[in-house]
């Protein structure tokens, strides 16, 4: 059986930056709402993740590379 390949953590494009930022400034500039409304049938959300200075995710941009307890944010689209 071949060996599952390991996901290594990557620093994030400044492509991938660029995107990342836009949706978030897109992301923030929407009504924020609670984790419940958030979870209504129907409804469209975005979660804005807040992560600690000295967190890996800031690099990667990939969730799956936090290490901190990020502050989460839910925002309606
Ligand atoms: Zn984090």
């Amino acid at each position: 059986m071949g060996q599952k390949a390991h996901r290594k953590a990557r620093i994030a494009t400044r492509r991938e930056r660029e995107i990342a930022g836009r949706w978030m400034q897109h992301a923030k500039s929407r009504p924020e709402i609670t984790l419940e409304e958030a979870l209504k049938p129907g409804m469209v959300a975005h979660a804005v993740f807040q992560h600690d200075d000295w967190c890996p995710a800031l690099e990667t941009f990939s969730i799956r590379d936090c290490k901190c307890s990020p502050n989460i944010k839910f925002h309606r689209e």
